[in-house]
């Protein structure tokens, strides 16, 4: 394989000096940074990720609290419990994680989420400031996108990037984030047509699917830098990328890892985001986080 490897490792090892100095800071004030995790399902994967943020937490001197309401968790109890823990002083940074129960939209129940305590910019009111160009938490994967191509100084400005995906938590917020380093961006998704001949015109090509390997090197230019924000479980290689990294790594210029990559950033982001927004709440300067970052 030749394309460089952007791993993920300085920039989360970077990030996490960041919240030990911010941790340090508070201490300084007497206080603490506290997020509160909520979750209403009893998916694997979804468990797995919160043992691993609340011990990465716990390793940086945040504290991290699960609020686990259940698989049948209704609407309201979701909404309630948000809006508590959104007046809740002693907590500054609120998480919802997904799957949410059936028929309970994200983008709706995560209204009741403070704008201020949003560190995973889920309230659509995050990704509209963001739109803006003003101050707001952009969500972590999308901001450790930007984050990895800051550490490999892949300047964006100027340049074609297509972004294969537009959930609200990857593929939109990241079109604004790219928008804010004067990138040409496309953003493609499930109706998309010719995906190929649209990814082929990209210096830039960042893969938000979550479908295993879906890009391959009939897909990406020569040259091309490719961000890989997938995570797939696959039977025999445990965690896989959107983007088939054999065939793709030959002939790009710069490749994200699957496991390794964006991911490895999005944890130490999110930890970031609530020990600013703890500071912020003290008064101190607060460092946005997204916007500009
Ligand atoms: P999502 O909400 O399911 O959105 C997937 C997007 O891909 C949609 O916009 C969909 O289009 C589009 N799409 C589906 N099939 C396509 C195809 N064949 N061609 C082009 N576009 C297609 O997923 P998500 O939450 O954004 O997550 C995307 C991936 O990132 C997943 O693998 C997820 O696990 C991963 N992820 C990683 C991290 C991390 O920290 N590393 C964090 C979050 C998510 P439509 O809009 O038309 O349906």
């Amino acid at each position: 394989m030749s394309a460089r490897i952007l791993s993920g490792q300085p920039a989360a090892e970077r990030i996490r000096a960041d919240v030990g100095r911010q941790v340090e800071e508070l201490t300084q004030l007497g206080r603490e940074a506290t997020l509160a995790i909520v979750t209403a399902n009893d998916d694997e994967s979804s468990s797995w990720y919160v043992r691993s943020l609340v011990s990465s937490a716990a390793k940086l001197g945040v504290n991290a609290a699960v609020h686990d309401l259940g698989p049948c968790a209704g609407e309201v109890t979701i909404r309630a419990t948000l809006e508590r823990l959104s007046t809740d002083h002693a907590v500054h940074g609120i998480i919802l994680q997904t799957p949410l129960p059936g028929g309970i939209d994200l983008g709706d129940v995560a209204r009741a989420i403070s704008p201020e305590k949003d560190v995973d910019g889920a309230n659509p009111v995050s990704l509209g400031l963001l739109a803006a160009g003003l101050q707001a938490f952009a969500p972590a994967t999308a901001e450790a996108v930007m984050t990895l191509l800051d550490e490999y100084q892949i300047d964006v400005e100027g340049r074609e990037a297509v972004i294969v995906g537009r959930s609200a938590v990857v593929g939109k917020p990241l079109f604004h984030l790219l928008l804010n380093k004067n990138a040409t961006i496309t953003v493609c998704h499930s109706r998309s047509s010719n995906l190929q001949d649209v990814t082929r015109r990209a210096d830039v090509v960042v893969a938000a699917v979550g479908k295993a390997r879906l890009l391959t090197s009939e897909h990406v230019a020569p040259g091309a830098v490719v961000i890989d924000v997938g995570t797939n479980a696959d039977p025999k290689e445990g965690l896989v990328g959107d983007v088939d990294a054999n065939d793709v790594g030959p002939l790009a210029a710069a490749l994200s890892p699957v496991p390794g990559g964006v991911g490895a950033v999005t944890t130490s982001l999110l930890l970031l985001h609530t020990t600013s927004a703890a500071l912020r709440a003290q008064g101190q300067n607060f460092t946005p986080a997204g916007i500009g970052s």
